[in-house]
């Protein structure tokens, strides 16, 4: 594994067809499955690690990020990377950026509404990893919904020539989806977390059976919220895949997601819901076959 710091030291490694995996760091089973896809689809598999200061609106958030490089070069390897790009702040902005990169149509609802300036500021950074790494193709996971249609509408935007590929999340044994930020889950509050996938997946069910309403469905998973003392969820929001804005019905391709927090620590998931076939609930750990076995694939 070749661990590089600069834009073109990383280019000047390529060969053949190059796949490219953003993340943070601090790597768990939906960081490796990203790189594992990436590997089976690209010569060269480039995963960046880059925690970008712009998308963090808060500050504790930022400096209490968790990381830990010597773990994350060892799995990045043995999950098929070749290269981990690892710059310094000052590598990715020499200068505070005077550009600003935004996409106010796919960033008005959901986490755009709740984290004011994020979306944003991954908006500006992937923009950057499209430009100075220029892939063939992005890895993103569904985990992060309306991050993946953004970065999908940028790509096309702004004429980026590589394909974005969205993945689905994994989930741990209990259904809690894997984050990095679930080290910080007091071990009183892990029932409580559950309960976040127990309603997205008795959702995706009654999707399954036919339920197109999206108040029934944001419903479902309020009332498991509610049932396990999660009351003030941020939102929990039926919305387009591909736009990220909220729909009443569920009549196109679409994801059913929430916000809230559990503790001290704020929680994302969703499925994604398809009117003309199965939901992607996403991928257990401990039952890959069986999820897969439904087409959740990359
Ligand atoms: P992060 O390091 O949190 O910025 O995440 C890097 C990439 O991993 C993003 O594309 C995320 O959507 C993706 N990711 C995070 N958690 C999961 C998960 N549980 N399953 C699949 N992908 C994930």
């Amino acid at each position: 594994m070749k661990v590089t710091r600069t834009f073109a030291e990383t280019r000047a490694a390529y060969r053949g067809v190059v796949a490219l995996v953003p993340t943070m760091g601090f790597f768990h089973e939906g960081h490796l499955a990203l790189i594992e896809a990436a590997r089976g689809r690209a010569d060269t598999v480039v995963v960046s690690l880059f925690v970008n200061p712009l998308q963090f609106n808060d500050r504790a958030d930022l400096s209490r990020y968790p990381r830990d490089f010597e773990r994350d070069a060892a799995l990045a390897e043995a999950s098929g990377g070749d290269m981990l790009f690892a710059p310094a702040v000052e590598e990715v902005y020499p200068e505070p950026p005077a550009v600003r990169v935004s996409l106010p149509a796919l960033s008005a609802e959901l986490e755009g509404a709740h984290r004011p300036g994020h979306l944003d500021g991954v908006a500006v950074v992937v923009a950057k990893l499209y430009a100075g790494l220029r892939p063939d193709l992005a890895f993103f996971g569904r985990k992060d919904a309306q991050q993946l249609a953004l970065v999908t509408r940028l790509a096309a935007d702004l004429s980026f020539p590589l394909q974005v590929v969205g993945c689905p999340t994994l989930r741990e044994q209990d259904g809690l989806a894997l984050s990095s930020r679930n080290v910080f889950l007091a071990p009183e509050d892990r029932a409580a977390a559950r309960s976040l996938s127990r309603g997205l997946l008795a959702a995706a069910d009654a999707a399954e059976a036919g339920e197109r309403s999206g108040a029934v469905l944001e419903g479902l998973v309020a009332a498991e919220l509610e049932a396990a003392g999660l009351a003030e969820a941020e939102y929990v929001a039926l919305a387009d895949a591909a736009t990220a804005t909220r729909i009443p019905t569920l009549d196109r391709r679409a994801f059913l997601a929430l916000a809230a927090r559990v503790g001290t620590v704020r929680l994302i998931d969703n499925v994604f819901l398809d009117p003309a076939g199965p939901a992607d609930r996403g991928v257990r750990l401990d039952r890959p076959s069986l999820l897969y076995a439904k087409g959740n694939r990359c």
